[in-house]
């Protein structure tokens, strides 16, 4: 395994796990404020989730923020404070060793060299033409490298195949072999940004995931619009005329032992809603719901419209078919109609919540941090103490806004702390 010597370590270098807007915005707060930053994102590019968002403007701004995940790419790609990004680094260990932390890496199998890529798009041509879907471009033009290789997809090397895409590449940027070995680093503090994950409706579900082509999740709604720039049912590429949000999926569910409220995805949903029927005018949006969590300082603002534009039904359903033309069959009860009713629709969305990222708890837990009873991280002064800072969603849920002002706090808790040592 190889490593950094214990004298390389300078004294206000801070390693940040994670590479969502979270760590971004800590790592370009810290970078401004003269510290060493090291920033290791397990994936091809840096930006999470948010970087997959689209904008979600009407004819007006309704402040769902993803222009400022945009600003921090920008920002970083331009950057020039002492911040060094490495991606394909998954953190599998962190240990303190006297006053230092020893953070164990281990890199992808495949990667792009971020120094030598040149954006040229030749790779991407080579493993498409080769049948395979392992190369695919950045969410965001301020991502460099704008090309990443997604390691479950790449199959050449046990397919037994050599690489096409190494062979497109003029520049040597792409290293795909089997022999990689983790590597250890070195820094004064860590700043543990490991983010969420999306709810993912297990199979078997009631509400058709998985199964019924035209449900799907709004992760899956917000890239279609980030990258089509509309929605799309996935049986046939046709625009939906009708068109049902269920909100609270996987939160707020005894039975699957979630009972926490996710709080951002009542503002998501509703946004996308309003922005899908200012594309398409003539949309019919039903939005199912518990009750909507007012969420942010211009929530009313954008609920009072979607209460114009949107048919806000009070209750859950509670069983979705499939029906004719890869429509589904959606049964719920109506407080209008005193009965139970069953309707057809031509795409569902789930409003998926979000879950703890294991991967993050269990680097948590082992530097000290508690969990809380929906499996979040929580940390307190005498973590802090220890050079030990948690942010963004690790924590639990959170907006992009909310975010980016944690990520604040908590680049100014490891100043204190590096400047105390
Ligand atoms: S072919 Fe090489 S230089 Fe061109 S985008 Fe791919 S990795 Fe980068
Ligand atoms: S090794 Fe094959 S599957 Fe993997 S990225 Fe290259 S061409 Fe695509």
């Amino acid at each position: 395994m190889a490593g950094e010597s214990e004298l390389t370590v300078k004294k206000d270098r801070v390693i940040i796990v994670g590479g969502g807007i979270t760590g971004l915005t800590a790592a370009l707060e810290l970078g401004q404020m003269g510290k060493d930053i090291l920033l290791l994102e397990k994936g091809p590019f840096i930006g999470g989730h948010a970087a997959n968002l689209p904008c979600k403007a009407t004819d007006r701004c309704l402040k769902c923020n993803d222009c400022l995940v945009e600003e921090a790419l920008r920002q970083v790609r331009e950057n020039n404070s002492p911040l060094e990004v490495k991606n394909y680094a998954k953190v599998t260990g962190i240990k303190k060793n006297g006053g230092n932390f020893i953070i164990t890496v281990e890199p992808s199998w495949c990667s792009i060299d971020q120094e030598k890529c040149t954006d040229c798009g030749a790779c991407l041509e080579a493993c498409l033409s080769s049948g395979h879907q392992a190369i695919t471009h950045a969410p965001s033009i301020n991502i460099h490298p704008f090309y990443g290789i997604r390691q479950e997809l790449c199959t050449c090397l046990s397919e037994g195949v050599s690489p096409p895409c190494i062979s497109a590449c003029q520049e040597g940027a792409i290293t795909i072999s089997d022999k990689v070995e983790s590597f250890q680093v070195q820094g004064k503090g860590v700043l543990l940004a490991s983010g969420f994950r999306p709810y993912e409706p297990e199979a078997p579900n009631r509400y058709g995931y998985g199964h019924l082509p035209n449900v799907i999740t709004t992760e899956q709604a917000d890239r279609m619009l980030r990258e089509r720039g509309g929605i799309f049912r996935p049986s046939d590429d046709d625009v939906p005329k009708k068109v049902a949000f269920v909100q609270c999926v996987g939160s707020r569910d005894r039975r699957l032992g979630r009972e926490y409220c996710s709080r951002v995805c009542c503002g998501y949903s509703l946004r996308m809603a309003l922005r899908m029927i200012h594309t398409v005018p003539d949309m019919e949006i039903t939005v199912f719901y518990m009750d909507v969590q007012n969420f942010g300082k211009d929530f009313e603002r954008y609920y009072n419209e979607a209460k114009q534009k949107l048919r806000m039904v009070r209750c859950l359903p509670g069983d979705f078919y499939g029906w004719q033309d890869h429509k589904i069959l959606v049964s719920y009860f109506s407080e209008v109609e005193d009965k139970t009713i069953s309707e057809a629709f031509d795409l569902v969305i789930l409003t998926v919540g979000l879950s703890p990222n294991e991967q993050g708890r269990a680097l948590g837990e082992e530097i000290g941090l508690k969990v809380n009873e929906d499996g979040f991280l929580v940390a307190g002064e005498e973590n802090l103490k220890q050079g030990v800072v948690v942010a963004g969603t690790a924590q639990g849920p959170m907006d992009v806004a909310e975010c980016i002002c944690d990520a604040k706090r908590a680049a100014l808790d490891m100043k204190k702390y590096i400047e105390g040592i």
